[in-house]
Parts: C-alpha cells; structure tokens; sequence
C-alpha cells in the first residue's frame, strides 16, 4: 500500500494507518455500473478499498453519457463492467476489481455477494432493489441504498437487524406503474452527489468495521434517509422505523427465499423481438407494414399517435384485459413514448401468447412520420 496515495485520508482522526488497512481489508459489491454505481466505484477505488466488484449486464449507450461520467464516447456499445473496471483499476492499481457482466437474479446473487462485506445497491429498478434487500438482510451484510429521479436523491443504510429494511418502508413492489429515469428524467450530477453520499456511507461503515452501526462518531444512515431536493438544496433525514410485520427482516435470515420481481423497468424484455426505431420506418412509410398498437394511457393518446393505431393502455395490460385487434395480418408494433413502458407490455402479450410482435424502441417521443389525433 503506498502511503503517499492516501495521505489526505490517512491524517484524519477517524482514519489513520489503522482505518486505511480496515479499507484495503474491504470488499464491496456494487450493482448497477451507472449513475449512481460508478461515481460510487469511483470514490472507493481511489480510496483504496482492496475489493470492488461491479455487477450490470448492460452495454454503454450514448444516453448514459449525461451521468454517467466513468465512461467515454469511445465506449459506446461496449460492456459497461469492463470499461468501468478497466477505469478504476488504471485510476488505482493497488485495488483488486471483479467485473461481473450478468444481470443479478435470485439463481446468481448469493453466489455472486457472499465473498463481499458490503452491497451498494446502483440498480434502477425495483426488481433489482427488493432482490438486494432480501439478499443483504439473508447474508447479514450492509446495504447502502441510494436513488435519483429528476432532481431528487435519497440514500440509507439498511443493516436489519440495527436497523429497519427496505421492506419495511416498502412491503412489496408498486402495483402500478412508476416512472424510471429514462421516462421521467434525471439531471446527472444528481448521480454524482447521491453516488457519493453512498462512497461515503460505505467507508463510514468499512472503517467501523464489525463494532456495528456507530463508532468514533461516524453514523452511517443505518435507519435514517437523506434526502436531497435539488431544486432548492433542502436537504431532509427522516428517521425510519423498523416494520415488526415486514415480510422480509420479520423472519430469520435463513427462511429468506430470493425470487425475482416482475420487473417494469426490464431492458432486456424487448430483446427477442425485432426492434425499429421511429426513423427507421418513417422512411418509405415502412409503419404501414405494421398494426401499430399504443399502449401509452388515455391522455397520451389523445395527444397524437400513429396512423391506425390501436389503444390499449399499459394499465390495462397489467390488470390482464389483452387487446382484441380486428386482425392480426401483419406483425404488431407496440410502442410507448420512449420505448420503457412498450417492454413490460411487450413481456405481458409474449406471456399471453402473443407471436407476431416488433416494437418501436424509441418510442411515439422520437416518431416524425405522420400523426393522427382521434
Ligand atoms: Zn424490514
């Protein structure tokens, strides 16, 4: 370990030669390499935590590139763990990174966290989220939550039994749909703050080592939420309370069965499908090869949508009403504004049969071809 790196660090108090070791000794697993994963790797590899490992099954687009700073124009199209590990260890050779590119399932994730102290959890999804709390809470690890939308963050530690989980502040997954940030927006140096807020939290936790929540005065966010609103920097910590009924930290350890979530924010459900984007058939009307079918909610559709298409809307889908097409002759474009929510009623129709399908995978939002109000 040379010294000189960690100087600055090494001089506080709270750290010292001792809590340095404590942070090479430390493994943590970070999944999700994006907005909030990589700024998080970032701060803990230059930090001189011995152990990273990033899991994240997804390739670089240029869309990430407004947030997720870690990666370069150049790295488009390739794997987001592999770029990013390549990153941290050219920042700071003395770190060991294990780059895992899979998605984290009920199957792999005990395989996968076991060798790890801690679980930073830089996913955006909530089949992704309730699997991390129902792993964490079964393996007895720390999990450093965070999250960003728009122009909020929040970030806390759940660390059952010091402390409340995830499910108690969320029993079960939302019923209904909830926008990500690709539909609902994010401005990226939100990632930044709440990625290190989380960077933060996990050295806090490193450096108290197995004496629990507190010590030498660093509190983790082990049943409390920070809370940032970027709009006027009012910043918020709300204390949690443990749920004596959750259906997760309620029961012993060992009785937790991991399962994975129906998941609306699922990327790869469009992936067995033929994928056009909006100006691809635009050109030579190429739509007209398809039965256009919107699944986007009624006041979206009374905006504007494609010629001959059939509504249907998402919520619909999800209570199990399908849609009955006068004909099914040509293969069915389904799409939504921006080409998320058209995944999950892609996966509902492929579940309930359905053969024939395409999607529109950038949505009614990026279609220039003709428009029909009804
Ligand atoms: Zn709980």
């Amino acid at each position: 370990m040379t010294q000189s790196r960690y100087a600055r660090q090494m001089v506080l108090a709270e750290v010292g030669a001792e809590g340095q070791k404590k942070l090479a000794a430390g493994r943590v697993l970070i999944v999700g390499a994006g907005g909030l994963g990589a700024p998080a790797a970032m701060y803990l590899a230059a930090a001189g935590v011995g152990s990273i490992g990033l899991v994240d099954a997804d390739q670089v687009d240029v869309s990430n590139l407004q947030r997720q700073i870690i990666y370069d124009n150049a790295d488009q199209g390739r794997d987001k763990v592999t770029r990013a590990a390549a990153r941290l260890q050219a920042m700071n050779p003395e770190v060991h990174v294990a780059a895992y590119p899979t998605r984290l399932t009920a199957a792999n994730a005990v395989e996968i966290a076991a060798p790890y102290d801690i679980i930073l959890d830089g996913s955006d999804n909530f089949s992704t989220k309730f699997l991390l709390n129902d792993l964490a809470y079964k393996l007895g690890k720390p999990l450093v939550y965070g999250t960003i939308l728009r122009w909020e963050g929040q970030a806390s530690v759940f660390w059952a039994p010091h402390g409340p989980c995830y499910r108690c502040l969320f029993p079960e997954p939302p019923q209904t749909y909830v926008p990500n940030c690709a539909e609902a927006g994010v401005i990226g140096a939100m990632g930044g703050i709440i990625g290190s807020v989380q960077a933060l939290e996990t050295v806090k936790l490193l450096l108290n080592g197995s004496q629990g929540p507190q010590k030498d005065g660093l509190e983790p966010l082990v049943g409390q939420l920070f809370h940032l609103r970027a709009h006027t920097m009012e910043t918020r910590r709300l204390a949690l309370k443990k749920n004596p009924d959750c259906p997760c930290c309620s029961k012993s350890p060992a009785d937790i069965v991991l399962r994975d979530l129906d998941n609306a924010c699922d990327a790869n459900a469009a992936k067995d499908v033929p994928n056009y984007a909006a100006a691809e058939l635009a050109v030579g009307d190429r739509w007209r090869d398809f039965i256009p079918l919107d699944i986007r909610e009624s006041q979206e559709w009374l905006r504007g949508h494609l010629p001959a298409a059939h509504h249907w809307p998402l919520s619909k889908l999800q209570e199990g009403l399908l849609p009955e097409l006068p004909t099914r002759s040509k293969p069915v474009l389904v799409y939504c504004q921006s080409g998320i929510r058209s995944q999950r009623a892609l996966q509902i129709l492929r579940a309930a049969g359905w053969q024939n399908l395409a999607h529109l995978s950038d949505g009614f939002g990026a279609w220039r071809g003709p428009v029909v109000f009804t």
